[in-house]
């Protein structure tokens, strides 16, 4: 492929940093090089993104005109969902099939979702005393930073970008080292699509230099982020050493999946279960990466695991017959295998998997891996893997399954299984997390919002409430 640049003002532009090369992780090839935005590009992105963002060329479009463009992308995502998925997949290594709907096929849906929704969210008129108007609008922001992680690029770009530019504001997209390209070629077809220059810019390059520099800026007015607890913290002080612009942080997950005795289908429970942790190799910031299984049926649920997990096809991500796919890099992979080690040293016994797998394709794969007898202060327990690395930890009651649960410091997702409605409620009600699944693992779509809690994060994606991240609540006082 050609060498990448950056999209500033509606053109291709060269970066003054130093490029990046992108190794594809499905055999270790080089793909390209990603243009490195320096603080000066960073520069010229926001000062852009102001200036679209105040003459109003988007900010003050009719809405159904926004809406029309809006839409008119969804429908070029999905004209393109092929190609778009399987230049993802060259670069992250997500397992074709998966990406495919969740790639272009979730971003299509969001584009869609917020077009249809931006033209039904108003204003208010407050219950103020007779001799007085009270007014309440809806402002966008103006300048939106987006930072964004790996794992699903596209997915989650779009998560942030469609609410954004659905409210009238202008976006600077930071896309991650190792999963560049499909966002860059969304930010084309906006163009294509409509979208005026300077709206969006996308600027590629190392978190800690172009990153840093976005979160640093003075004139962002809100930065949302996906990505590690680490990073998260680093955005925080950035925002409070600037401009103390708004953040909102949806970041990683150590998320328990609870199984009691009375399951209505254990065997169905083991097979979601693993694919709750497994798939995209456990790079999914909601994966069920903390098997929490009732004594009596501990051993019965580890076996039908074991089965399901050493069933599951490990290879190309391109071949349809891959059920699971690479590791993002080698760097992600060697963490992975850190992790297992460690998690060795504190007492926890291998199931299966635990190394590096088809290693003559010169790509990053690892065999799905299960470790049990994990218990609460292990680091296994504790800290996310980020990848295909399933702990396991038996409970004897109830109360002690939502102490084990809620025993991390994060609290992005859970789920339970049980055929007892009282017990579903007890927990979702008990576990501090922002989503809870019911009888089944990792389901959701538009209608419902993803956030976190504790350290997990403090902004929600997708649904209605996610557009509150991009507006201003203005109110207007008028003596009659
Ligand atoms: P990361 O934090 O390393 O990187 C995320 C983004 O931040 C990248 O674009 C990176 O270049 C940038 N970045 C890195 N350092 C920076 C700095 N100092 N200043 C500004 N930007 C910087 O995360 P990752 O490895 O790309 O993604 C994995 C993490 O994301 C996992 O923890 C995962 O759980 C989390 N995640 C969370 C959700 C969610 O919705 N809660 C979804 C997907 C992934």
């Amino acid at each position: 492929m050609a060498p990448q640049k950056l999209f500033l003002e509606g053109s291709w532009q060269e970066g003054q940093g130093t490029p990046l090369t992108v190794t594809s992780p499905i055999d270790g090839s080089v793909l390209t090089t990603l243009a490195a935005a320096s603080s000066d590009d960073v520069d010229r992105a926001v000062a852009s993104a102001r200036r679209a963002f105040a003459d109003g060329r988007w900010s003050r479009l009719a809405p159904a005109a926004r809406k029309k463009i809006l839409m008119r992308i969804a429908d070029r995502i999905e004209a393109e969902a092929v190609e778009l998925a399987v230049l993802g997949v060259r670069d992250n290594g997500t397992e074709f099939n998966m990406a495919l709907k969740a790639e272009p096929g979730s971003a299509a849906g969001t584009f869609r979702y917020y077009a249809e929704a931006l033209d039904k969210v108003a204003g208010e008129v407050a219950p103020t005393p007779p001799d007085v108007l009270g007014l309440v609008h809806r402002a966008p922001v103006g300048v939106v930073a987006a930072i964004v992680p790996w794992n699903f690029p596209l997915m989650i770009g779009a998560w942030k970008l469609a609410p954004a530019l659905a409210m009238g504001n202008s976006v600077i997209l930071k896309p991650a080292e190792s999963a560049s390209l499909s966002l860059l070629r969304l930010a084309e077809i906006c163009a294509e699509c409509g979208l005026p220059d300077g709206v969006l810019n996308v600027v590629t390059g190392r978190g800690t230099e172009t990153g840093a520099a976005l979160a640093h800026h003075m004139d962002v007015d809100v930065m949302v982020f996906t990505g590690s607890g680490a990073t998260g913290r680093h955005l925080l002080a950035a925002s409070a050493q600037s401009n103390l612009k708004r953040c909102y942080l949806e970041l990683g997950g150590k998320s328990p999946n609870i199984v009691f005795a009375d399951a209505k289908d254990l065997d169905q429970a083991a097979k979601v279960a693993a694919m709750g942790i497994f798939r995209n190799s456990g790079q999914v910031c909601v994966a069920g990466s903390r098997l929490l299984v009732e004594r009596s049926i501990h051993d019965h649920f580890v076996d039908q695991l074991k089965t399901h997990a050493e069933a599951l096809r490990v290879g190309d991500p391109l071949d349809l017959n891959s059920q699971i796919g690479a590791v993002n890099s080698s760097a992600q992979l060697a963490a992975n295998l850190r992790h297992v080690d460690q998690a060795l040293s504190e007492g926890g016994n291998i199931v299966c998997g635990g190394q590096q797998i088809l290693q003559k394709t010169g790509g990053t794969y690892m065999a799905p891996t299960i470790v049990t007898g994990v218990t609460r202060d292990a680091a296994l327990f504790q800290n996310e893997v980020f990848g295909p690395v399933l702990s396991v930890t038996a409970f004897d009651s109830e109360e002690e399954a939502i102490q084990l649960a809620n025993a991390t410091s994060y609290g992005l997702a859970a789920g339970v299984w049980t055929a007892d409605l009282s017990r579903a409620h007890r927990c979702i009600a008990e576990l501090r997390t922002g989503v809870v699944h019911v009888n089944t693992y990792g389901g959701a779509d538009m209608t419902v919002p993803l956030g976190g809690v504790g350290q997990s994060g403090n902004g929600h994606d997708k649904s209605l409430y996610a557009l509150d991240k991009f507006v201003d609540l203005k109110s207007a006082w008028i003596q009659l």
